[in-house]
């Protein structure tokens, strides 16, 4: 690939070069929206987490736990994703895919605004496919 994704100095800041102004600032508010989404979910199965569970038999209440469990680790890991697609969009990398260097289009971004792939990597959509 000759396509090294390069800002210019030129801009006034660093851009993702195929999306417009308009386009990025809807992307990074689907992100704060998804991390504000995230946040509320963690603090919910943190509750979980600390025993908040009622009238259920013991399997089930290890069974609960041991789901909240898996979607505290599952919801952090999509926040990190979060926040490292707000880091890229600050230093203009963001819409690039990692796998190719391809142009991530902006009807995918805006579906799965996290994602470091294109759909043609096979790394693609980790988390929701
Ligand atoms: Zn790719």
């Amino acid at each position: 690939m000759t396509a090294p994704f390069e800002v210019s100095g030129t801009d006034s800041g660093p851009a993702p070069s195929h999306l417009t102004t308009t386009q990025q600032q809807r992307l990074r508010s689907l992100l704060f929206e998804q991390l504000e989404v995230q946040r509320a979910a963690l603090e919910e199965h943190d509750e979980t987490l600390d025993g908040a569970t009622h009238d259920v038999v013991d399997a089930a209440v290890t069974s609960e736990r041991e789901l909240a469990a898996a979607f505290v680790l599952f919801t952090r890991d999509t926040a990190a994703e979060l926040l490292a697609a707000l880091a890229r969009m600050d230093a203009g990398s963001y819409g690039r895919c990692e796998g190719c260097g391809a142009v991530i289009p902006y009807e995918r971004l805006e579906a799965l605004p996290e994602t470091r792939f294109c759909v043609s990597c096979p790394r693609h959509g980790g988390l929701f496919g």
